[in-house]
């Protein structure tokens, strides 16, 4: 009780917005809270680039929705209102009038007499009218966009076939073809330099003017200068306080970017970024993925403030120093194994602030980055972000799903009493461990296992952290609080690839992604080996199917068992044995147990979509005003908080 009321903060339409909190903030030193502060404030003043980038009708309408709602006349039909506030609230959460992740127009559910109503009702000098417009042609020109379903239906259009960039609503172009836009930047590519390349186009709206074809750059003294130079603005005052010379570089050189617009400049920025991996404090803060543009050339903008959890990477660190043990301990044989084998460290984060493409839906890793030419040579920076993943972790708890489809209230006190623990372990072994142990025998082509490679390497990994999971090991390293907890793990993932995550796939098809297959394939084969013995079995119970876990100690063996043949397929190379778990257990689905499935989810009618609302940071001022302490505050409202952002942070 109490944890989701406070951690579901607003459910609208397919959504449902969460908090996550951000533990060890207060532990954080003055200097590293006020990096935090400054750092935040730099990240929410690019939401409105963001807005303008996803289309560029986003600002003026969400700007006209928010005047038009302290005036929505009192008389009005109450669905009506309804319909405005919910509309309002998915604007602000996909950034701009498409849907954030299927880019989909979104339909008002108002009418356009009722928003006529509202527009009439509010104060001339509240709209945001330009010049030389009137209400009336204010209305001529956003209505249709707003209302009508043919006029830019899509942000992001990806059919084969047609014109992406024309038919795409998003404002990286104007008035350019897609072929006008592939020979401006294929020109470019073949004057640079072929080594390092630079991401063409990254930081930049390609228009056409008076015939000619040029880019607008954003940058200071041009495109979004206003939001950028309040960017920059906070950027100093962080580095000001920055927490080492290395970090310090990785500012000073993000200013000059954004001043310069030089994308040189941003891969000296990256790889300084990336050679910075002693500071507690860490930011994204730029023009980074390029999903919403549909040739893939231009950057949206985002932000994320973090700090190292010090914890959890401690854990990955404690598996990694023993990654040796592990591999001399596993089933499999002796002549598969690694004789030195070097575990990874994984790195956890905690989010402080989340900003532009980052939010309110968020990514739970960060690889970074893009570059192909610098990840090459200087690598990459990849972390976990701990607190969000602990945050959708407590909203599945208490949202009935687990009650639904775990079969009695032993199990399921167990899994809410462990899986949070189990179920991060077991993403860790199979990160630090798991990929990295092993080895091919010699003359086998890592590419042997051809398209059953994937499913067969991520099955690899899981095994070898389910087996590990029960091991008194785990518990002597203080990985584990007891030798139970692993039962949580096991029985969530037996459920979950024999049943549930079928949620997540149309009625009819089979399952295709690698991962999926990777746990239906483990699960099934399981449940089928450990049919006689009687170890696991699905229950069939008032019309219910449930997984029933008879014996959690030949389910070990059973896991060991799959783990040292996975392993004996991928060092031999044996395709035709790939090839048969695949098919044999990974891709076909029962359409019964699916039709079933499909149906007691939808009953618990869950938002198939999460997102987050921000904490809020102030700052504390002694009587000489110097800053003495950053405070953190966690009650805002989702839609309070829209408010304030579009109020404080807003300026183009
Ligand atoms: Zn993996």
């Amino acid at each position: 009780m109490g944890t989701e009321e406070v951690i579901a903060v607003d459910r609208f339409a397919d959504i449902q917005v969460l908090r996550y909190e951000v533990p060890g903030f207060d532990c954080l030193t003055l200097r590293q809270k006020r990096l935090v502060y400054y750092l935040s404030e730099a990240a929410l003043w690019g939401r409105d680039i963001l807005f303008d980038q996803n289309g560029s009708y986003n600002l003026r309408i969400r700007r006209l929705l928010e005047a038009v709602l302290p005036y929505v006349p009192q008389e009005a039909d109450e669905a009506e209102r309804q319909a405005l506030l919910t509309y309002l609230k998915r604007v602000w959460f996909s950034n701009g009038i498409h849907h954030h992740y299927s880019c989909d127009k979104l339909a008002p559910g108002c009418s356009e007499e009722f928003l006529r109503r509202c527009v009439l009702a509010t104060p001339t000098a509240e709209l945001p009218l330009v010049e030389g417009e009137d209400v009336e042609a204010m209305c001529a020109r956003l209505f249709p966009v707003i209302f009508r379903p043919e006029v830019l239906p899509k942000r992001v259009n990806q059919e084969d076939g047609q014109d992406l960039v024309a038919t795409s609503a998003a404002n990286y172009y104007e008035g350019v073809t897609q072929q006008e836009a592939e020979d401006f930047y294929a020109r470019l590519k073949d004057n640079g330099n072929p080594d390092r390349p630079v991401m063409y186009g990254l930081n930049s709206r390609l228009v056409k003017q008076d015939g000619v074809v040029k880019e607008q750059v954003w940058k200071i003294g041009g495109m979004y200068g206003p939001a950028l130079e309040r960017i920059v603005g906070w950027l100093e005052k962080a580095e000001e306080v920055a927490e080492n010379d290395a970090q310090r570089e990785v500012i000073r050189l993000l200013v000059d970017f954004y001043r310069t617009g030089d994308l040189q400049v941003f891969d000296d920025y990256s790889i300084a970024w990336l050679r910075d991996t002693e500071s507690r404090v860490d930011f994204v803060n730029g023009f980074i993925e390029t999903y919403g543009d549909p040739l893939g050339l231009k950057a949206s903008w985002e932000s994320i403030v973090n700090f190292k959890d010090l914890e959890a990477t401690h854990r990955t660190e404690t598996i990694s120093e023993n990654a040796q043990w592990f591999e001399d301990h596993s089933p499999v044989d002796v002549r598969f194994k690694k004789p030195h084998v070097k575990g990874v460290s994984a790195k956890v984060i905690t989010a402080a602030m989340l900003a532009g493409d980052l939010y309110p839906s968020t990514a739970i890793g960060i690889n970074l980055p893009n570059s192909n030419w610098i990840r090459s040579v200087h690598g990459s920076k990849s972390v976990t972000i701990g607190n969000l993943t602990t945050a959708y972790g407590r909203a599945a708890r208490g949202n009935g799903f687990r009650e639904e489809f775990i079969a009695d209230a032993a199990e399921l006190e167990r899994v809410n009493r462990y899986a949070d623990i189990t179920d991060d372990l077991h993403t860790d072994l199979h990160e630090c461990l798991g990929h990295g142990s092993g080895q091919l025998l010699p003359g086998v082509d890592p590419d042997a296992l051809k398209a059953y490679g994937a499913t067969i390497e991520e099955a690899r990994a899981d095994l070898f952290g389910l087996y590990y999971l029960p091991d008194e090991r785990l518990v002597e390293l203080g990985l584990t609080p007891d030798s139970e907890a692993y039962k949580a793990a096991y029985y969530t993932y037996m459920m979950n690839g024999l049943m549930t995550q079928l949620v997540r796939i149309e009625p009819g098809c089979t399952v295709e992604e690698a991962h999926m297959r990777n746990r239906q394939l483990i699960a099934r084969w399981a449940l089928e080996q450990g049919r006689e013995e009687g170890t696991v079995e699905l229950e069939r119970r008032d019309g219910k199917t449930y997984v029933r876990i008879h014996d959690y100690v030949r389910l070990r063996a059973l896991f060991a068992r799959l783990l040292a043949e996975v392993q004996r397929i991928k060092s031999e190379g044996d395709y035709e044995a790939a090839r048969r778990l695949v098919e044999d257990y990974g891709v076909q689905v029962d359409p019964q147990l699916h039709a079933e499935v499909l149906e007691r989810y939808r009953r618990l009618d869950l938002a198939p979509y999460k997102g987050f609302v921000n904490p809020r940071y102030r700052p504390v001022f002694d009587e000489q005003e110097r800053l003495v302490d950053v405070k953190l505050d966690a009650t805002e409202s989702f839609t309070e908080q829209m408010l304030r952002y579009s109020r404080d942070y807003s300026c183009l």
